[in-house]
């Protein structure tokens, strides 16, 4: 599935082909996605002023409202010339001046385009989402009031998405090891000094992906076609039971809230 650091790798990826630009008009092979897909007609002419991310949606700010779009548990998108003919997944094309286009391809059709002429943080699907784990605000002092009294397990806390966005199950489960912190632990009994430790582990992980250019999804490629290799560097996600990398101890295999968890007994307490 695209996390946040491939969402943000096809931001800066299809940013320098929209800018600027107008919307001529779009292409709607299939557009029935998560939900409908629904463009106004007033949209052509529309000049696109920023390309935003927020969690895993990407924003594009047209002069005539702006378009909520997400790439589901497969999607991608990219920017090319008009004239590159479409593949099977190819589902929606949206059309600018100077023959670009954005082009999402969405095997699974889990992914979504919404237009609003409102702002768009006002949205039902952006309104209610947690702090951005890049912004000043997600801090120690931040996460430490998140935990307290809560009996989850910190990692399924750092996955809720109410809480803080985008730290998905890969990330998470990195996280918590260079924090040192057992996943299963309850989020409450995490201390302030830890809780500083697991934002910064947060915000370097994530940091991390998206300099390496996104990604852990095996077939997953950039705003510009280009395939990301964060998956090389991962320490424990996918490691089950083989040694750890820092201290040679078996990594354990568990599940928690359902997903795919792994970390080194020895390291993380
Ligand atoms: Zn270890």
């Amino acid at each position: 599935m695209p996390e946040l650091p491939e969402v943000e790798t096809t931001r800066r990826g299809i940013e320098p082909a929209v800018v600027g630009r107008r919307i001529t008009g779009w292409q709607l092979r299939q557009p029935r996605l998560r939900w409908p897909v629904v463009l106004p007609d007033r949209l052509r002419g529309a000049r696109v002023l920023r390309v935003l991310r927020r969690a895993k949606y990407l924003i594009l700010e047209t002069s005539r409202g702006a378009l909520i779009i997400h790439l589901g548990m497969s999607g991608s998108l990219r920017a090319m010339r008009t004239r590159t003919p479409p593949g099977p997944h190819d589902h929606v094309d949206i059309e600018f001046d100077r023959e670009w286009l954005l082009r999402l391809t969405d095997p699974r059709r889990f992914g979504s385009i919404h237009h609003t002429d409102a702002d768009w943080r006002t949205h039902w699907l952006i309104a209610d989402l947690g702090v951005e784990p890049l912004d000043p605000g997600f801090d120690g002092a931040f996460l430490h009031r998140a935990v307290r009294g809560r009996r989850v397990a910190i990692k399924n806390l750092l996955m809720d998405a109410k809480v803080v966005v985008g730290v998905g199950n890969i990330y998470a489960n990195e996280s918590l090891f260079l924090a040192g912190i057992r996943p299963r632990l309850a989020a409450g009994r995490v201390t302030r000094s830890r809780c500083e430790l697991l934002a910064n582990a947060v915000r370097e992980v994530l940091a991390r992906a998206i300099r390496a250019g996104g990604t852990t999804l095996r077939d997953f490629v950039d705003g510009a076609g280009r395939r990301g290799y964060f998956s090389e560097s991962l320490n424990v996600y996918g490691r089950e039971d083989l040694p750890c990398l820092q201290c040679g101890t078996r990594l354990k295999g568990v599940r928690v809230g359902q997903r795919a968890t792994v970390y080194c007994p020895k390291c993380q307490r």
